[in-house]
């Protein structure tokens, strides 16, 4: 099956560069399914007193369900109706990276419970005990070692549970409506050689979901077991980072102050951000250009030159033209590391070694605004962001560098077709564990056909398709679309008085 899978890959990137899911170990991640329930971590006794071995039960959100029953709106009078996430989180994150690859961090985050619900837990993403010997895809080599020393509760140790990626903390005084607990986190972990975004390539450090993430919370906590595409989930944030290296490191991070020269020591910060993503690089050559206010820098090895450029220009005329159509971006640097396949975070994003990956480029640019301003569940509903971006990222190639339809949907249409050579396609709008063992029907169904649709939709017409994306944007810029508001608004715009219209790609039946 995994070779199978990678010869799929490998077309894939030859049809038309290689997107997020495309880069082979995104596929393999797809195939995992959740497995890993039992706590397996007991031989850290001896620095994890506090760490309780139970099996981690807490009380869980449930996904909003579409409703095809409802009546038909107009866009003049349409209200938004998402639901708010009911608790806040702010991080300070102090960083040290020791000589022997070890990171040492303590996480200081406070948390506030908006929710009507009396809290006896707190319930975190801890991706990197994700990559344990014990927990870490079976296609992965290298492994990452974690370790918790203390978790805090406003300055008492606190019991918790650790099992895969969910770090349950068990309060000992009730969190009540509107109030606030300071949980301080100390841990280490190395990151695995070559692995899956949190990694190390060569004396690259790349560091995505490096540190304890709060689930959002509705009613439940929002949690899911990372594993299947990208079943995480968090709402909008403030950071401040302190990093401490053994010897200087190029800085590109989700902040929006990253030094220009290297350095072992700073301070970063992000504001109303889902994420915070860091990589510490060494002998990476640069390009830079000042496009609206923002800066972009492109990154790439010294012997990887022959794209930085071509990147760089397309990266600019990217910016420039969705900060037209949809909205301006909202940080002051946008960073591109040519390594690590393609993927968004909140203010820079990766993309492949060489090129020309141009759909890459413009769709993970296009995430910005599809994920890094509107949120959604990639759990739940991968097809909002990613058939969104998709779509934005083909209507570019037609107005943005006039190409036509014909063209521009290349890689598309061919990839529908590829699809159903293989079987009977799937809906676009399924939980992204719904496609487990099917990568080529995940891309077609949740990138593909769901761009083609949509155009189909848009009457074949690319302004009206970007003014679809543009509505979207400002409705919902900051907030989190569920299916049902996908569905709500979509009809509403396109003005679908029966769903039955939506059926060659949307399932009705979750
Ligand atoms: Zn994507």
């Amino acid at each position: 099956m995994k070779r199978v899978l990678f010869a799929f890959m490998a077309l894939l990137i030859l049809v038309a560069g290689c997107s997020k899911e495309t880069n082979g170990k995104k596929e393999e991640e797809v195939n995992q399914s959740e497995e890993n329930t039992e706590v397996k971590d007991g031989e850290k006794e001896q620095v994890e007193e506090k760490h309780v071995e139970e099996a981690i039960v807490f009380k869980k959100s449930s996904p909003i369900k579409m409703d095809k029953s409802l009546p038909l709106e107009t866009l003049d009078a349409f209200k938004v109706q998402t639901r708010e996430n009911e608790n806040e989180a702010s991080y300070h994150l102090d960083l040290t990276l020791k000589e022997d690859d070890v990171f040492d961090v303590v996480a200081t985050i406070n948390v506030k419970n908006l929710s009507q619900d009396v809290w006896d837990d707190m319930i975190f993403h801890f991706i990197p005990n994700a990559f344990t010997e014990e927990n870490k895809p079976e296609y992965l080599e290298s492994k990452a070692d974690v370790s918790i020393r203390e978790i805090l509760i406003d300055d008492n140790s606190v019991d918790y549970r650790l099992q895969h990626d969910n770090l349950q903390i068990l309060l000992e005084h009730p969190l009540h409506q509107n109030e606030e607990q300071e949980v301080k986190i100390s841990y280490s972990f190395t990151v695995p050689t070559d692995g899956i975004r949190l990694s190390k390539m060569g004396k690259n450090f790349y560091l995505a979901q490096w540190y304890p993430m709060l689930s959002p919370y509705h009613s439940g906590w929002d949690k899911m077991d990372y594993g299947a595409g990208e079943s995480y989930h968090s709402d909008f944030s403030n950071f401040t980072v302190d990093y401490h290296l053994p010897e200087d490191f190029i800085i590109a991070s989700s902040a929006d102050n990253d030094p220009i020269q290297k350095s072992r020591e700073g301070k970063l910060a992000g504001e109303n951000i889902k994420e915070f993503y860091m990589t510490f690089m060494k002998d990476m050559n640069v390009s830079k250009r000042e496009v609206d206010g923002t800066e972009i820098r492109v990154f790439s090895y010294p012997e990887d030159d022959s794209h930085r450029e071509k990147h760089l220009e397309l990266a600019a005329e990217t910016l420039l033209f969705f900060n037209e159509n949809f909205g301006q971006y909202p940080h002051k640097q946008l960073d591109i590391i040519m390594d690590e396949g393609g993927m968004e975070y909140p203010g820079i994003v990766t993309v492949s070694k060489g090129g020309p990956n141009a759909h890459t480029v413009i769709h993970e640019i296009a995430h910005q605004w599809f994920y890094g301003m509107v949120s959604n569940h990639p759990y739940y509903t991968p097809w909002i962001d990613e058939a969104l971006t998709n779509y934005a990222t083909y209507l570019f190639f037609m107005k943005g560098q006039n190409q036509g339809p014909g063209t521009a949907f290349t890689r598309a249409n061919d990839l529908l077709q590829m699809g159903k050579s293989h079987g009977p396609m799937k809906p676009s709008n399924l939980h992204t564990v719904d496609y487990t063992g099917q990568p080529m029907s995940y891309v077609v169904s949740v990138y593909e056909n769901s761009s083609l649709e949509l155009w189909e939709l848009s009457g074949e017409n690319a302004d009206v398709g970007l003014d679809y994306l543009r509505k979207y944007f400002n409705l919902y810029a900051y907030k989190e679309v569920d299916a049902n508001e996908w569905l709500r608004y979509t009809r509403a715009f396109f003005q679908i008085e029966d769903v039955s219209q939506l059926s060659d790609w949307i399932s009705f039946e979750e």
